[in-house]
């Protein structure tokens, strides 16, 4: 089976996404939020059918651990209140592809977060995604306030209460950033990559391992900077007296294959241990478009894994074993969903 870890339901149903446009503007001007928008289930196949879905099947991948959409979040936006709605909204669209799809997607929540309000307040939201959802994983931004970074890094204390619920119910969580409305950031080009960055140090600078040796994290976008610097990262934690990296992070911090060309995959396959490299691809994502070197699309990266001197098993581990072993309860969920 080939598991692409990373898509997001870029191809929601129009309304969706104007419903968040009012809810916000409904907030700034203290009106009250107007009802949710009336999504049926046709809607929401024929967005899949001509989305995802479509290019799982010509590319010949098998199922999608799929979560809303990440630019979408806008953690910096509202309140309290208007994230929670927010959130709750968009992990029931992802519930209602899985339960019409279920042999090809399974789910990931957003957490309802915001800007200088504590994480312990996205834990019934998790909560409600795994045990009623059966969502395997969450996506954590590891900076709510869109490009300002105002917040404490992800190795504090102030994430713990929400790291304790993520060990508890066993699922991963993408540290995955949103929509930047710092203007000196590029939401997909550098606010992204920047914030798998800033996630993979902060952890390297904390004892969070220490303290929650069974939680895993993966980053994704290849790691932003991280594969490439990883001699300047080695270098920092032996000159800061820590362990080996593969030994402080490794048993923990997971990288997907969203990078898109040959050469980076080339790189990432030849730095990171094969054991913490899971495929994904997030299409229908930040790269749209077609390369003119190859005649493929950038975002098609199962045809860069293909190129790689993987051996089968290697292959394999890439492909479907990582996943199963970094998504606790993704076993489990094939079960139920495949019936
Ligand atoms: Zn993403």
């Amino acid at each position: 089976m080939i598991i692409d870890c990373h898509g997001h339901y870029t191809t929601s149903p129009r309304q969706h996404e104007s419903w968040r446009t009012e809810q916000i503007a409904a907030h700034k001007e203290g009106r009250s939020v107007p009802a949710r928008p009336k999504i049926t289930d046709d809607e929401i196949r024929d967005s899949i059918v001509n989305g995802q879905l479509k290019l799982q099947q010509e590319r010949g991948t098998d199922l999608t651990i799929f979560s809303p959409r990440a630019a979408g979040m806008g953690h910096h936006l509202g309140d309290a209140s208007t994230s929670e709605a927010w959130a709750t909204a968009c992990n029931e669209l992802i519930y209602r592809v899985c339960t019409q799809f279920p042999r090809n997607f399974i789910g990931v929540c957003m957490l309802p977060q915001s800007a200088g309000v504590s994480p312990r307040n996205c834990i019934a939201e998790l909560e409600r995604c795994v045990t009623q959802y059966g969502f395997v994983g969450c996506n954590l931004n590891p900076d709510p306030s869109g490009g300002y970074w105002k917040d404490p890094p992800l190795g504090d204390r102030y994430w713990y209460p929400l790291y304790e619920k993520m060990v508890e119910l066993d699922v991963p969580a993408m540290v995955h950033v949103s929509a930047a409305c710092n203007p000196a950031w590029h939401t997909t080009g550098s606010h992204y990559l920047s914030g798998d960055t800033a996630g993979f140090m902060q952890c390297l600078t904390s004892d969070l391992f220490k303290n929650f040796p069974t939680m895993k994290f993966i980053i994704p976008h290849g790691g932003g900077a991280v594969p490439y610097h990883w001699g300047r990262f080695r270098g920092i934690a032996q000159d800061m007296k820590l362990p080996p990296l593969q030994e402080l992070l490794l048993k923990n911090i997971f990288f997907d294959t969203c990078v898109y060309h040959l050469p980076g995959q080339e790189l990432l396959a030849k730095v990171i241990p094969t054991e913490n490299i899971l495929f994904a691809s997030e299409m229908i994502g930040a790269v749209r478009g077609i390369d003119p070197e190859t005649g493929f699309h950038y975002d098609d990266t199962k045809r860069y894994i293909e190129q790689l001197p993987f051996t089968p098993d290697q292959k394999a581990k890439v492909y479907e074993g990582n996943a199963l072993r970094v998504y606790g309860r993704l076993a489990g969920q094939l079960k139920k969903q495949f019936g």
